[in-house]
């Protein structure tokens, strides 16, 4: 029997995927790798101060499995402001959710920004104001990622 995809829901890309302790030259720092899944328990829940039940639901698992996700991260952060450690951003199982995704008449190019963010006047790659709401992405905002197809894949940023 095939199993649904689990693909945990990440709704923010970090500006910044690198943090180094100031004053260690990088060859001599250990690293610490957050995962983007780690990474967005510990948005939702101390940032956003969603309850655990939100934001599990938000991320699509168990309250259980949210409950493990944060407890790495916290002591993946802990760990790397006690020993002094890097911390990168980097890999897990995920994809994003709360983008939404723009279409260009003219070229074709299509593209994502957040939701939240204004409408974009034109596009990015040929300044031409003839676009719209890519039709796949339509209520895809809470949960609505039933219709489409797309495949859940590991994104790398
Ligand atoms: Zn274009």
């Amino acid at each position: 029997m095939p199993r649904p995809c689990k693909c945990r829901y990440v709704g923010f890309r970090p500006e910044a995927c690198y943090f180094k302790p100031r004053g260690i030259p990088l060859s001599e720092l250990e690293e610490v790798v957050l995962t983007m899944d780690e990474f967005e328990s510990i948005r939702l829940a101390d940032l956003e101060e969603m309850y655990q039940e939100q934001a599990a639901e938000q991320m699509n698992v168990s309250r259980q499995t949210f409950g493990n996700i944060i407890n790495s991260a916290h002591k993946k952060i802990a760990e790397a402001l006690v020993n002094a450690r890097a911390v990168r951003i980097d890999g897990g199982v995920y994809r994003m959710s709360g983008m939404k995704r723009f279409k260009c008449h003219q070229c074709g190019h299509t593209w994502e920004i957040p939701y939240g963010t204004p409408r974009p006047a034109d596009c990015p790659q040929c300044r031409d104001e003839n676009i719209h709401r890519s039709e796949e992405d339509r209520g895809a905002r809470r949960g609505g990622f039933g219709r489409g197809r797309r495949r859940c894949r590991s994104l790398r940023i």
